[in-house]
């Protein structure tokens, strides 16, 4: 079964079930009208009256019954004038409970609208397979060189001689990139003109990057207009070429946005949590907000989708709560509220809180509302943690990802590995080349770390040419076996330097431990250690110690 008849079979179940809260719903709220004492002291079941309107207001439309729900919220504004003892009160509670009948008769003749369709971003996730990238270069070396560096960072490389293979492969498959020699007067300047027809083949267009052994500003100019998004004179750079190639990727491949849904209505919730799902993003429902801080804690959120009126607190006091912590001032709350008096949806807002969502609200609408909100909020988490030379997380951010880890591996009795990596004798690149190339090597171990390490591992410039890797799942043999491929692949990597090609080395100490039951700190020292050991034993090595 695919992923829509999926959301589609949840979708109606939910609604399935939604259809018989109504059934017993609906009776309820008549017997409570009812029982209304005449003699207006009668706040306690007024307010319960109220609440379970407001409840309603705020699902029925959601589930396809547009109509009761936008008379369930009339009933609810007027249930409000009656609390609030307005002088035409009597009035009032005598039209509620009419209202309130009318509800049940809605039900018999209101036919649910149509599930809604799939929404855009629900696109099936492809499968997790290393960027595949074209490459059209006449010079025999330069290719051979690339193809070498490219495969090294993890790409797979497929080389074409004429521009012929490579359209007739371009039209079999999309591949992720290319890279063109456009060097005035060969082949591939050729294509250039023809790339707008090749591109359209596709909907979204492939990024190009440019080589040419022209830095002219027209030739620039030409391979801008053939869709290139990198441009690199010869000698080429390679470890700087495949850097803008990463940046080509990285918005496209990015995790899936973490929501957390805080709603006391668990059919509601339910239903935004498959709607989410369902467009690619991970989705954690809180039962119990006095544990909320926890559950945050263990989930990461980009976003946080809050009711406003729930039973014991209020959505703005969770949201302050949260507020009270400088690691959750990032995070985006939006409220998912029925309430449409805006003067309440104000208040709530100058308490905490970024947004607001009113209920009901199409899927779509959803969808993209927390996307664009999740996705903003990653941009500016990741302008304020990121290095800015590699786009690793800075010092104290990736301290905190290894305690997190830490604290993570010891709730689920897994092994962790904390790598701290060095580059080898890197004052003498600096010395011999310059800073900038000296930055090209840093970027580069940088990049060869994020294509080679599992989305789930966490990596972070430590230091000037120092890097640190947490990888959660992965005991003491795995972590030295994929560190010691990155080795391999890094001192296998040419850089063009002011005195010529050089290569370079790291070495690395990994902590090791099953089941951690000490602090993020305590490894990182051992981590720390080891490596001292490593650069002490000659450099260019990995060394473990394994805590039990
Ligand atoms: P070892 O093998 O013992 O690690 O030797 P090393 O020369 O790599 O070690 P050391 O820590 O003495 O030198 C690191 C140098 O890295 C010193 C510093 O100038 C340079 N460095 C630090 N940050 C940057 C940076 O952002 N860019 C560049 N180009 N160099 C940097
Ligand atoms: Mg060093
Ligand atoms: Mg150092």
């Amino acid at each position: 079964m695919d992923r829509t008849d999926l959301l589609r079979q949840q979708l109606e179940a939910l609604s399935a079930n939604f259809r018989l809260r109504l059934a017993e719903e609906l009776p309820a709220l008549g017997r409570l009208a009812s029982s209304l004492p005449p003699d207006g002291r009668d706040g306690e079941q007024l307010l319960e009256l109220r609440g379970r309107l407001h409840k309603l207001a705020g699902s029925a439309g959601t589930f396809g019954y547009p109509q009761l729900g936008s008379k369930a919220r009339e009933l609810e504004q007027l249930a409000t004038a009656c609390v609030d003892a307005a002088p035409d009160a009597a009035d009032a509670r005598h039209r509620l409970i009419m209202g309130i009948a009318g509800l049940a008769q809605l039900r018999e003749t209101e036919q649910p609208s149509a599930l809604p369709s799939q929404p855009e971003n629900g696109k099936p996730v492809t499968a997790d397979l290393s960027p595949l990238i074209h490459v059209l270069e006449e010079d025999d070396h330069l290719a051979n060189r690339m193809s070498q560096t490219l495969e090294s960072f993890g790409y797979r490389v497929i080389r074409h001689a004429t521009p012929r293979s490579l359209e007739v492969a371009m039209r079999v498959q999309r591949p992720d990139a290319l890279v063109l020699d456009v060097s005035p007067g060969t082949s591939g300047h050729a294509l250039l003109s023809q790339m707008a027809a090749l591109q359209a083949t596709w909907a979204q267009s492939v990024p190009v990057i440019a080589i040419s052994n022209s830095d002219e500003f027209d030739s620039q100019l030409e391979a801008v207009r053939a869709g290139a998004q990198g441009y690199f004179s010869k000698p080429v750079d390679l470890a700087a070429l495949e850097n803008r190639l990463e940046r080509c990727f990285t918005s496209l491949q990015s995790e899936p946005f973490r929501v957390m849904i805080i709603d006391d209505d668990l059919d509601l919730a339910q239903r935004f949590e498959a709607v989410l799902s369902n467009a690619n993003m991970l989705v954690e429902p809180v039962y119990d907000p006095r544990r909320l801080l926890q559950q945050m804690e263990a989930f990461l959120p980009d976003v946080i989708l809050m009711d406003v009126n729930m039973p014991d607190f209020s959505g703005p006091e969770l949201a302050q709560v949260i507020r009270l912590h400088d690691n959750w001032l990032r995070v985006p709350i939006v409220y998912l509220s029925a309430e449409t008096d805006v003067v309440r949806q104000m208040a709530a807002l100058l308490k905490a809180g970024d947004d607001f969502i009113t209920k009901p609200i199409s899927d779509d609408a959803l969808v993209t509302t927390v996307y664009s909100r999740a996705q903003r909020a990653r941009l500016v988490s990741q302008a304020l943690a990121r290095d800015s030379l590699t786009g690793l997380l800075k010092h104290a951010d990736i301290k905190e990802q290894v305690e997190l880890e830490i604290e993570r591996a010891q709730r689920q009795h897994l092994p962790v590995s904390i790598a701290m990596i060095d580059i080898d004798h890197f004052k003498l690149v600096n010395d011999h080349h310059g800073h900038a190339v000296g930055d090209n090597v840093i970027r580069a171990l940088a990049n060869l770390l994020r294509q080679r390490l599992r989305k789930i591992d966490r990596l972070g410039r430590y230091g000037g040419e120092e890097f640190v890797a947490v990888l959660p799942n992965c005991d003491a043999e795995s972590a030295k076996a994929i560190l010691d491929e990155i080795r391999i692949a890094f001192h296998a990597l040419h850089f063009s330097g002011t005195e010529g090609s050089f290569q370079c080395t790291f070495s690395a100490g990994i902590s090791a431990c099953q089941a951690p039951s000490w602090h993020g700190e305590d490894q990182l020292e051992l981590a720390d250690e080891s490596l001292y050991e490593a650069k002490a034993l000659g450099r260019n090595r990995i060394i473990v110690h394994l805590r039990p």
